[in-house]
């Protein structure tokens, strides 16, 4: 059920973890290292769940608050960047695959826009489209207005009571990069299903944790990244969530996954074809 993931995590430190908060299995947490190019990561461990697969890495932040403020407050993004090429033609991709799987997103929610890059290139595709943004910072916020938001909410998504007034309201919910940031993943996945309309869908594009990732991979950027999915986590998520949900799996590059989750299979795995033949164009981002 949703409602098994909608409820506050309390742990503020690894050490205070017994289970997975993914799967809830008890017991099945193994303490990995990872160190950073950077060293954000020397010395500190994360956990990975044996069971599921998921891998989390709670910080000693006094609350998510805290830590949201911290580390999100500044304006840090570059335009000239790698992020913005990425967001701009991952949202030519999305809607040539919702157009080829003729899913119409007449309203739309984005959780984490930062500055609303894959916003606006997806509504240059797509004029029609009505779309909200859920942002918490102000400079994110302003942009993202002045690039087309319809509506700008500065909530908590791991809230489940701030999350109530955008429940069944979307064609399609997107995230990109933000998942891995959140200390409650899953309470935030959970809410951004309870967003769909009925036959909504929800793309999370996420980085790909595997085993075998070098020490230095580029995600493990600790305190920034917080949790990791995999293709099969993310599969299994499907199940935990207790929905009638199909889920599939891409990946760009090998260092990214994206999960499509909908409340039933239909086009879910046109859009998977789609966005393999897209994402095979160019290799490159992610
Ligand atoms: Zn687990």
């Amino acid at each position: 059920m949703l409602s098994t993931y909608l409820r506050p995590l309390l742990p503020s430190s690894s050490s205070r973890i017994d289970r997975c908060i993914m799967c809830q299995t008890r017991g099945s947490l193994r303490q990995r290292h990872a160190i950073h190019k950077d060293g954000f990561f020397a010395g500190r461990a994360f956990y990975q769940c044996a069971e599921c697969g998921f891998a989390y890495d709670v910080l000693a932040a006094p609350t998510p608050d805290s830590f949201y403020q911290r580390n999100y407050a500044a304006d840090r993004f570059d335009r000239s960047g790698i992020d913005f090429l990425y967001r701009t033609t991952e949202a030519v991709d999305l809607s040539m695959c919702l157009d080829n799987s003729g899913i119409a997103p007449k309203r739309v929610l984005e959780i984490g826009p930062g500055p609303g890059w894959f916003m606006e290139s997806f509504l240059a595709c797509n004029p029609e489209t009505v779309y909200d943004v859920v942002e918490l910072t102000d400079f994110g916020a302003e942009s993202c207005r002045a690039a087309g938001a319809a509506e700008v909410h500065a909530i908590n998504f791991e809230d489940r009571s701030a999350v109530d007034g955008l429940a069944g309201r979307y064609d399609v919910v997107v995230s990109i990069h933000c998942v891995e940031h959140l200390f409650n993943p899953m309470a935030a996945l959970a809410n951004m299903l309870r967003c769909l309309k009925p036959d909504g869908v929800l793309y999370v594009h996420t980085p790909n944790y595997r085993d075998d990732r070098d020490e230095n991979w580029h995600h493990y950027k600790a305190p920034d990244h917080i949790c990791f999915f995999s293709p099969e986590s993310f599969a299994r998520l499907g199940t935990l969530f207790g929905y009638k949900m199909a889920v599939a799996i891409v990946a760009y590059d090998d260092n990214d996954v994206i999960a499509l989750l909908r409340p039933n299979p239909g086009r879910l795995w046109r859009m998977k074809r789609a966005l393999l033949a897209r994402s095979r164009r160019h290799p490159v981002l992610g």
